[in-house]
């Protein structure tokens, strides 16, 4: 007999491509069907079956405070109540705003959009206006949402310029957009060197974490500021993930290097579709109505989505020793399955910082794009069914993170690092 999740996936398949709104959702890179779920609650979801599992996907990044928080569901109900959307300005939008220029303080302006996508789309636009400059430098196996100029394969050489890494995305579109090397300083300055004065803007996630996890190296990010400053170009710090994630203020603040420009988005709407980019008040102005970098939105600053974002960012903000207690006990989780695997001699590389982690399955230390590759997906494939059949709900693809939230329970972490220990045996 088909489960409820097989029998929807069926449906979803006649009259949605792949069945699926996102592709990783369908579980194609574990050779599995995708679990249908229909609730959450606090650090657990429940699937159309019954199950239960223990949730380290949340929603990819936004819960934070786990599923069902009832301060961001009261102030949503409350917002609902008040009506859906009226295209006008209205006060949740303000305070929003403030909230984020005060906790992120290389942020002394803000746009609201719908995604992160968005969010880029609107920063590396807004920084070709800035500087009149075109070309933008993004690193090999970092995401930066699905706009056609950041769907890049990174050619074979460096000084190849962009190649569609994507169907229906024209050559003209990623003309401009460079690839470098994930902590390899001198990709970078090899495309300074190579494109005199065109480089508009760099971008990067500060932490990758859209290859697995990783981590910048010593001076890294450090460096990618003073070859930005050199140039005059941008640097714009990607925080869709790493935004309120690591620390009130970002990875930005975790690793003390200020972007010029910064992209949110996941957290900030507490899971309702909210990015948001923002910067110095000086970069900012060229955005319409102020200058004359158009960008627009119908529903952008929707009321329902500020109150659940507003309502998060609040807790996060007012909550005293949020990051440090969540970051602790990620911290120790993530050290004990490290040290589980390596006593049960599985070859892996656990990468993680802050609520952050991702088991790669190599014998190599994982720092850039090609080292994620060294990764045997297959042996992720045995790991991530051997743990969804145990209630352990992970992102079914190698190249995601592991995300905990602060209502991760010191007593399912426990579980969940029992069934690794079984795993390994
Ligand atoms: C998820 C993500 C995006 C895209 O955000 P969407 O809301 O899915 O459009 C962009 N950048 C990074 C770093 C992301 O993780």
């Amino acid at each position: 007999m088909m489960t409820k999740s097989q029998t929807l996936f069926e449906r979803a398949k006649r009259v949605i491509p792949g069945g699926v709104n996102s592709p990783v959702r369908a579980f194609g890179s574990v050779g599995m069907n995708p679990r249908f779920i229909c609730r959450g609650q606090k650090d657990r979801i429940f699937d159309e079956d019954g199950k239960e599992y223990i949730d380290f996907v949340g929603s990819w990044g936004p819960m934070i405070l786990g599923h069902c928080h009832p301060a961001v569901t009261e102030s949503v109900e409350q917002a609902v109540r008040e009506g859906l959307s009226f295209g006008a300005a209205t006060r949740r939008e303000v305070e929003m705003a403030e909230l984020i220029c005060e906790m992120v303080p290389s942020v002394e302006m803000v746009r609201m959009v719908n995604s992160g996508t968005e969010a880029v789309m609107s920063a590396i636009r807004t920084a070709r206006g800035y500087t009149g400059r075109n070309k933008i430098i993004k690193f090999a196996g970092c995401y930066h949402g699905h706009t056609d100029a950041m769907l890049v394969k990174a050619g074979s050489g460096l000084m190849t310029q962009g190649i569609p890494g994507s169907a229906g995305v024209p050559e003209g579109c990623t003309r401009d957009t460079l690839t470098a090397i994930y902590n390899d300083l001198d990709s970078v300055r090899e495309l300074f060197a190579a494109n005199p004065g065109e480089i508009a803007a760099l971008i990067v996630e500060p932490v990758g974490a859209n290859m697995g996890v990783v981590l910048p190296e010593e001076g890294f990010l450090e460096g990618l500021r003073g070859i930005c400053d050199q140039e005059g170009a941008l640097l714009i710090f990607d925080e869709v993930i790493t935004g309120f994630r690591l620390a009130p203020d970002g990875a930005q603040g975790y690793y003390q290097i200020t972007p010029d420009l910064t992209t949110f988005g996941k957290i900030i709407g507490g899971g309702m579709p909210v990015g948001a980019y923002g910067g110095r008040k000086e970069i900012l102005s060229v955005v319409a109505p102020l200058g004359n970098v158009y960008q627009a939105g119908t529903l952008s600053g929707n009321p329902v989505a500020m109150a659940a974002g507003l309502a998060q960012l609040k807790i996060l903000k007012d909550t005293p020793g949020f990051y440090d207690d969540l970051n602790r006990k990620s911290d120790a989780f993530f050290r004990e399955m490290d040290r589980i695997l390596t006593d049960g001699k599985v070859p892996h590389c656990l990468n993680h910082v802050g609520s952050l982690g991702c088991v790669f399955f190599t014998e190599q230390k994982v720092r850039d794009y090609t080292s994620a590759q060294s990764s045997d997906t297959e042996a992720f494939r045995s790991w991530f069914s051997y743990l969804l059949e145990r209630g352990v709900y992970t992102a079914p693809s190698q190249f995601e993170a592991l995300f905990l939230s602060g209502v991760h329970s010191e007593e399912d972490l426990a579980k969940v690092l029992q069934v690794v220990r079984d795993y390994v045996k």
